[in-house]
């Protein structure tokens, strides 16, 4: 055991250096403060390297295989020959390194003392660290845990050979020639668009009455008309039962008796939060089903103890990590912080055609404000010329309430993710409909959408029957 004694004290000591980790040390060296973080493997997290950065390349690459095939339908005689999923790997892994290094020297540059071991939890202010060189005591004013999150699966279905979670999907240097994938929610639709159009069967059994369950209903029925026109299969409101591997396979058996077998079995169920065995309980944190829970602060019932990112209960999302990084560093400087407003972080599931959505669903605003205080208007992406030169189909629904501000924007169609900047605005700035419609979108852009469906709903549309 090293001898605490000599360590500094540190103002802030993170223990994880994912999104959720990093952004606390880096806003926290901003501050003047004094910064220990601590990472077990790569700086970076899950989204860099196993989830949103890898997944994102894999989309662009589907994309690309998409357009190579269609190339002839718009006059452009491109074939697909084929996918390498050595090259495509080789292409993802290349933005990965990019980043993974830029982060690396900004880390270094920031003045973040960074620790590479394995940290637990072992007093209020300290953290036991396992090193290649032994264990040290790094010990801090306040703590943040920032350990983020691991794929799940389900009882009696243990994950090897043919039953994999995404880390492992990520790494296939093959495309399988059929695959189940268990889950669908963001994970499990984002691959089953990359093997799709990569030329693997697919098949998403999810045990909710539909895909994407946690999107606004039109969204999610859009989703699977969408599918069904791309030929990817799914079953909704069915329970997964059991499922065997050999050979020749993945068999899988639902609770209402369909048998189905595939090459690869994804199993895309959710994260839980990596917090067991980390001494979290042993400290007195109040857990919950593993999530740390936190103040609107994002600090836990122990003073000077502080949670962000996938360990705290809510969207299980890198710039929501970010966000609360940058948040609880001005909460430990001492300023007072805007709170951060969940329902008002963006969400957006990139498979084709991609999701985005801000703010409330219909049900919940219904829930909310009552069903007749809530008005809705869906502007279809047919009257938008961008997305027509595009060919993709799809509209953007907002709801609002009656007489009041947008309180939510939901977009289905190719690259509606790249507007979900100005629909953020929209709803956290809490404008309404007459704000938007005087403001001028670019045409011809998807963006303009957004514009027109203000208009219509103010009353006044253009390219839109009233
Ligand atoms: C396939 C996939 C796709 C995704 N796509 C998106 C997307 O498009 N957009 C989006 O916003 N989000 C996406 N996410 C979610 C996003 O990756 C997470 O929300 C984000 O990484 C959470 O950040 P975090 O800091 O809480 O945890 P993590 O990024 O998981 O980081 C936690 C870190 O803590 C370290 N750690 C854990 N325990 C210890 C310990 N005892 N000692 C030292 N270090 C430890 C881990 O090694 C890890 O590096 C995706 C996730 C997956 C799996």
């Amino acid at each position: 055991m090293a001898d605490t004694t000599a360590n500094p004290v540190y103002d802030v000591v993170i223990l994880g250096g994912g999104s959720g980790g990093y952004a606390t040390a880096l806003r926290s060296a901003q501050l003047g403060l004094n910064v220990a973080l601590i990472e077990k493997a790569e700086l970076g997290g899950t989204c860099l390297h196993r989830g949103c950065v890898p997944t994102k390349a894999l989309l662009h690459a589907a994309e690309v295989a998409d357009v190579a095939r269609e190339g002839a339908a718009i006059g452009v005689n491109t074939q697909l020959n084929g996918v390498d999923m050595v090259g495509v790997n080789k292409y993802k892994d290349g933005i990965i390194g990019r980043l993974y290094k830029g982060l690396q020297g900004l880390v270094k540059s920031s003045n973040v003392t960074f620790i590479q071991g394995e940290g637990k939890l072992v007093g209020k202010d300290t953290i036991a660290v396992t090193t290649a060189e032994g264990v040290q005591n790094v010990s801090g004013k306040n703590l943040v845990l920032a350990s983020g999150s691991f794929s799940k699966t389900l009882p009696g279905l243990e994950l090897g050979g043919r039953i994999i979670a995404s880390e492992h999907a990520l790494k296939m240097d093959f495309v399988p020639k059929s695959a189940i994938i268990l889950g669908g929610g963001v994970i499990g639709v984002e691959f089953a668009s990359v093997w799709k159009s990569f030329g693997a069967d697919v098949t998403i059994v999810e045990g909710l009455p539909s895909l994407a369950p946690n999107e606004d209903a039109a969204l999610s029925k859009a989703l699977e008309r969408a599918f069904r026109k791309r030929k990817i299969n799914f079953k909704t409101g069915v329970f997964f039962q059991s499922a065997t591997q050999d050979d020749n396979g993945v068999h899988v058996t639902l609770a209402d008796g369909t048998q189905l077998d595939a090459e690869v079995l994804l199993v895309a169920v959710g994260r839980g939060p990596q917090t067991a065995g980390l001494g979290y309980e042993e400290q007195g944190i109040t857990m919950d089903r593993g999530f740390v829970l936190t103040n609107e602060n994002l600090q836990t019932n122990v003073p000077g103890i502080y949670a962000v990112g996938d360990i705290v209960p809510g969207l299980q999302l890198a710039h929501r990590g970010f966000q609360q990084g940058i948040f609880v560093a001005e909460v430990i400087a001492g300023q007072s912080p805007l709170p951060i407003v969940e329902s008002g972080i963006p969400r957006v599931t990139y498979c084709e055609p991609e999701l985005a959505s801000v703010g409330l669903t219909e049900k919940q605003a219904a829930d909310k404000y009552g069903a007749d205080q809530v008005q809705t208007y869906e502007y279809n992406l047919g009257g938008n010329g961008k997305s027509q030169i595009l060919g993709t189909q799809g509209f953007i629904k907002l709801v609002r309430e009656k007489d009041g501000p947008i309180v939510g924007v939901h977009m289905i169609g190719a690259r509606v993710g790249e507007q979900i900047g100005e629909a953020q605005l929209i709803v956290n700035w809490e404008a309404h409909p007459e704000d938007v419609a005087h403001l001028i979108h670019a045409h011809p852009t998807q963006n303009e959408a957004l514009g027109e469906a203000h208009l219509a709903i103010a009353g006044k549309p253009l390219h839109a029957h009233a």
